[in-house]
């Protein structure tokens, strides 16, 4: 890159939705002719996306934009803080701009009034799949923007709107250009995967010359044409869910559920407005169970609501030591500015949640070291993220990136596997999160 580019520094906070749309900026910065510096020093401005889902990440956003400003000067601020511009311009009131998640255009426009792009064919090179931020063999795919429910304890509607779907051939484009930049794995994200299309009454779309309808399971026909990893995150238990697991036994899509359950008391998930038909979904994980033996549950939950009592967690406790969930995330509640939660009586005391959090993890470390243990003796099919001395780093169909557990290759470096890499590991350990093994693909 010449050295008369302008310069854009970029900091990227938040999840994988926030990652996404980093991904389009640069990726549009790029294409204007526009270099990405990675130091403060070196950048003509500097662009923060930012997160506001809960307090801890306003406050890291906050801090982010006021690094930016001390060390640069011009920042731009977008993203989910950027729906309330008066909390950034109260702390950081010399921001060049502020804009809000998916708003492309007023970045651009801020960053073209700091600093007019400079054109240059020559340099251009930007991959027709756009740039990414993830690993040259994983990518996160959006499907669609926004969520029609109301959970109590979440303000993402408000930020974000009502869902926006992106039509079935649009995402499978994305995704076809993925694979042919060398993707290996896709990570379908939004923020309700099952309500995928119903904003849009499941249109059907041509792609490759099939028709194809905009909801989940014609996108997961799809993208199985691709012969990618397929992995889908934030399902919801809905019944139409049923349709997609056989082609999950079929080896079509990753036999990998992640649905953010968040509780399992009845009363606890109506005062967070949630579906709370919790002996179904009991039955419903069973029968996928019986259909897809191989199906990883991976969930999130939320302990200490206002007004969960003992008898509430212990159906919690009850709940997951049923659904043998494989892996779950679970946090204390903590207020979110702005939410309606925030409303409701009877908090429970900090020590409570700390105590009980503590209680949830040491269950579901026993659980997850006995479903591991499982596995010992077997043959996993496995993706290499990184080499890391003789070991390969790698994970197998069960374990998303960055959340789930890891798969130790003791012998990758020296069977010459490469991040990217495919290979089936013969797993000889187990801990609580983690499985170790050796290349080798013949089963005992
Ligand atoms: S489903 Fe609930 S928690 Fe998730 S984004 Fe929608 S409102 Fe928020």
């Amino acid at each position: 890159m010449s050295a008369s580019q302008p310069k854009v520094g970029f900091v990227s906070l938040g999840c994988p939705k926030a990652l996404v749309d980093s991904e389009r900026i640069l990726t549009q910065l790029r294409v204007e002719g526009y270099d990405i510096v990675p130091s403060y020093d070196d950048a003509d401005v500097v662009v923060v996306n930012t997160c506001g889902f809960i307090d801890s990440a306003v406050a890291e956003s906050l801090d982010a934009i006021g690094e930016a400003l001390a060390e640069n000067g011009k920042v731009i601020v977008t993203g989910c803080l950027g729906k309330r511009p008066e909390q950034i311009l109260q702390a950081h009131p010399d921001v060049l701009s502020i804009s809000g998640p998916q708003d492309y255009a007023s970045v651009m426009s801020a960053v073209h009034a700091a600093l007019p792009p400079k054109h240059d064919p020559f340099v251009d090179l930007v991959p027709d799949y756009g740039l990414k931020l993830t690993p040259k063999h994983y990518a996160y795919l959006k499907i669609s923007e926004g969520c029609n429910h109301r959970c109590s304890f979440c303000i993402i509607p408000s930020m974000r709107g009502d869902l926006v779907s992106r039509p079935v051939d649009e995402v499978l484009r994305e995704a076809e250009k993925l694979a042919r930049g060398g993707v290996k794995e896709l990570l379908v994200v939004s923020q309700d995967t099952s309500a995928y299309g119903v904003d849009l009454r499941y249109a059907a779309r041509e792609w490759r010359g099939k028709s194809y309808q905009t909801r989940m399971k014609g996108l997961c026909e799809g993208l199985s044409e691709l012969g990618l990893w397929t992995r889908l995150h934030y399902v919801y238990p809905y019944p139409h869910v049923d349709d997609i697991i056989p082609l999950m036994a079929e080896g079509k899509l990753l036999p990998y559920l992640d649905i953010p359950f968040q509780h399992a008391s009845p009363r606890i998930l109506k005062l967070m407005k949630r579906p709370g038909a919790v002996e179904k979904t009991l039955e419903r994980v069973q029968r996928w169970r019986a259909i897809c033996p191989e199906l990883t549950i991976r969930s999130t939950f939320i302990v200490g609501f206002p007004g969960e009592t003992e008898e509430d967690f212990e159906q919690l406790l009850a709940f997951i030591d049923q659904a043998e969930l494989d892996r779950v995330g679970a946090f204390a509640y903590s207020p979110v500015d702005g939410a309606a939660a925030n409303a409701l009586p009877d908090p429970v005391p900090e020590e409570v949640k700390q105590e009980r959090l503590a209680r949830f993890m040491a269950l579901q470390a026993e659980i997850s070291a006995e479903k591991l243990e499982r596995k010992v003796g077997t043959v996993q099919r496995c993706l290499v993220d990184a080499i890391d001395g003789e070991l390969a780093i790698a994970r197998s169909m069960a374990d998303a990136p960055e959340i789930d557990g890891l798969v130790q290759i003791q012998d990758g470096e020296a069977a010459g596997l490469r991040a990217g890499d495919f290979c089936d590991v013969r797993i000889m350990g187990s801990d609580e999160h983690d499985l170790f093994g050796l290349v080798g693909d013949d089963e005992e």
